[in-house]
């Protein structure tokens, strides 16, 4: 039985929790986390060239460019594990970024299977981020009220100092909004028209929502 490839593109405003779903699809449907966003900071973290031009976007809560962006996807979506599909996480941000990522999926016989929206209001998306750390080495996600880690202000899972990432300040959260509102929420529209979107509340606990985005996940394989 060949089995078709499973693409996942995750939406929703800065802070809906995307990166910590994403893992978890990736993990149950075996499924390669892309995330453009982490991939952006291992380029700053390890001072490339390209992470050289996206860090002072990224400081500011701006787009990186769509050509800078595109090159790191490509080669995530050529390698060997992408082949039983992906999760999107953070891209596309931008119909450019959408057309760009059908025509990559296309050339691979693919397409965007099933488009979750992760729906949480922005007071709670400012909440949330104030008192999000990150851990710089393995990319592990705390919060200090509701998922503080075990010790202190040191990650559970590699010991490293967590940080507070430079874009989750608040002014800068507020500007991430307004971006996420211009450029990256028409996409809902786009993948509505096909018939791909699934909307998900995103509030709650992290294993309640990630049991409705499984289904949604689910139902897109089925299609
Ligand atoms: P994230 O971790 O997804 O919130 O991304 C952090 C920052 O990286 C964003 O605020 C942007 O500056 C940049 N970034 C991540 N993904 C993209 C993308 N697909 N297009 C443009 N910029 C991106």
């Amino acid at each position: 039985m060949v089995t078709r490839a499973l693409d996942v593109v995750l939406l929703g405003p800065p802070g809906a929790g995307k990166g910590t779903q994403a893992k978890r699809v990736a993990a149950t449907f075996n499924l390669l986390h892309i995330s453009t966003g982490d991939l952006l900071r291992e380029e700053v973290g390890k001072g490339t060239e390209l992470g050289g031009l996206a860090a002072s976007y990224m400081q500011k809560g701006e787009l990186v460019p769509d050509d800078l962006v595109a090159k790191m996807l490509v080669t995530r979506l050529h390698s060997q594990q992408s082949l039983a599909g992906c999760v999107f996480d953070g891209y596309p941000r931008t119909r450019v970024q959408a057309d760009l990522l059908d025509g990559l999926l296309a050339e691979l016989g693919r397409r965007v299977d099933v488009a979750v929206y992760l729906d949480v209001p922005d007071d709670e998306v400012v909440a949330r981020l104030g008192g999000r750390r990150s851990c710089p080495s393995c990319g592990a996600v705390y919060h200090v009220l509701t998922q503080p880690p075990a010790r202190d202000m040191w990650c559970d899972v590699c010991g490293s100092a967590l940080v507070v990432r430079e874009d989750d300040r608040e002014e800068v959260i507020r500007q991430r909004l307004s971006v996420y509102r211009a450029h990256t929420e028409p996409l809902l529209e786009l993948y509505e028209a096909r018939g791909v979107l699934k909307r998900v509340p995103g509030q709650g606990a992290p294993e309640e929502v990630f049991a409705r985005l499984a289904d949604a996940v689910r139902g897109g394989s089925q299609r």
